[in-house]
């Protein structure tokens, strides 16, 4: 799997939350990532590392990033 981390992704990590949900959504992807479990709305935050090894499976892709190339100098 790959290490690319989407806002809007959906993942299930492998120890599932106290309040039983195993899927979740990254609302922020950056040097830390914050995800939010889809069963009771809590939002947690953790480095990329640690979040890398937390997720089991990505089950939904959020969308591109959209980025629009630079012009040639000339
Ligand atoms: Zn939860």
């Amino acid at each position: 799997m790959n290490d690319e981390i989407r806002v809007g992704d959906v993942v299930s990590t492998r120890k599932p939350h106290p309040c039983g949900g195993s899927e979740w959504t990254v609302v922020r992807a950056g040097l830390d990532v914050k995800i939010r479990c889809n069963t009771c709305g809590h939002l947690i935050a953790m480095d990329r590392q640690r979040f890398l090894q937390r997720r089991k499976a990505v089950l939904q892709r959020g969308p591109e990033l959209i980025t629009v190339p630079l012009p040639p100098d000339r």
